[in-house]
């Protein structure tokens, strides 16, 4: 049996197969989610005898870090491994200060929507994690720093939105038992309408970021295939569904691609699409993937588009780029393994 992910409610029902009061599951629990051990012996005030008894039935967790590389600007990106062999990558960054630390977790191994841009396309789908496999990410983040993870996004590899269950879950673990506030996580999508409408309907805290990154049908569908299933028109439909719904508003990632679509006509069509959405606009540089011919856009046309934007009376900001140097940047992921 895995700790790991285990609730409250969850390991109290253990502790009563095993004998032990429930004081003994809210010692676990804390050593899981507060002090982030990887060991049942590290759980220093459960006596000796008991720690014997626990581990004839439980080990705290069965996920391992296989590759960490460390960014020139701190950011750091694990490949981490779950028992089957399988893997996939999560990164932590640090934003404004130390105090803030974003992790960027994964949600399935690969990704069946193969938007043209991303590195984890390339390697196709395998499967869906589970909510344990999700709170791993997490947990082994702040194993190896020995820090608390303040903010989650769920912007690395897969499409949460297609594997909504788990990743509610999961959400509500961060929120539950990691002590992370809804409003402090963000799920990220391609453009999955009935998943949209499903946490429309859930009205969380979290923040929904929708990947745009094209104003239209047909410039769309070129780089974003779920297009052909779920177009643009729907979308936002959807979106202005949700936001109405939750009275909150959408946070639009818009990928900048030289040449592609940022140019300033790009830019006009895109504030017409938005006028009528309560949205943030987020611009995300392109960061070279070797597979690909895709360019980074230059600073110049990034501040024009950023510009012609903000005209319209949208709140816009350019993402930083953190970890290109490892390939932890946005579409990244999955480069090299
Ligand atoms: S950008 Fe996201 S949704 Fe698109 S292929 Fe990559 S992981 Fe999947």
């Amino acid at each position: 049996m895995i700790l790991a992910g285990m609730s409250l409610e969850e390991l109290e029902e253990l502790m009563s197969t095993l004998g032990a009061t429930k004081f003994r599951a809210k010692q676990i629990h804390n050593w899981i989610y507060a002090k982030s051990v990887s060991t049942i012996d590290e759980m220093t005030d459960l006596s000796l005898k008991f720690r014997e008894q626990l581990k004839e039935t439980a080990v705290v967790t069965d996920t391992k870090i296989k590759v960490k590389q460390v960014s020139k600007d701190g950011t750091i990106k694990y490949l981490v491994e779950y028992p089957d062999g399988e893997c996939v990558e999560t990164v932590l960054m640090r934003f404004d200060n130390r105090a803030n630390l974003t992790a960027c977790v994964s949600s399935q191994v690969g990704c069946a929507v193969n938007c043209s841009f991303c590195a984890t396309a390339k390697g196709g789908f395998r499967r869906n994690l589970t909510y344990k496999e999700i709170v791993e990410q997490v947990l082994i983040i702040q194993r190896d720093t020995g820090l608390k993870v303040t903010n989650i996004v769920f912007m690395g590899q897969g499409e949460p939105l297609l594997n909504l269950d788990n990743v509610l879950k999961a959400l509500e673990i961060f929120n539950r038992d990691f002590q992370i506030g809804a409003r402090r996580i963000t799920i990220s999508t391609s453009g999955i309408i009935p998943g949209i409408n499903r946490l429309a309907d859930l009205n969380l805290q979290s923040t929904l970021a929708i990947s745009l990154h094209a104003p239209t049908h047909e410039l769309r569908k070129e780089i974003m295939p779920i297009e052909n299933k779920y177009n643009i028109t729907d979308l936002k439909t959807a979106l202005k569904s949700y936001a109405d719904k939750t009275g909150r508003r959408v946070t639009v990632e818009y990928i900048l691609i030289h040449g592609f679509n940022d140019t300033p006509r790009v830019a006009k069509e895109l504030a017409y699409f938005l006028k009528d959405l309560k949205c943030n606009i987020n611009l995300i540089p392109y960061n070279s993937v070797v597979e690909n011919d895709y360019k980074k856009p230059s600073t110049d046309d990034i501040m024009k588009f950023k510009y012609l934007l903000e005209h319209s009376g949208k709140k816009v900001t350019v993402r930083l780029e953190r970890g290109a140097d490892i390939d932890a940047a946005c579409g990244q992921l999955r480069g090299k393994h």
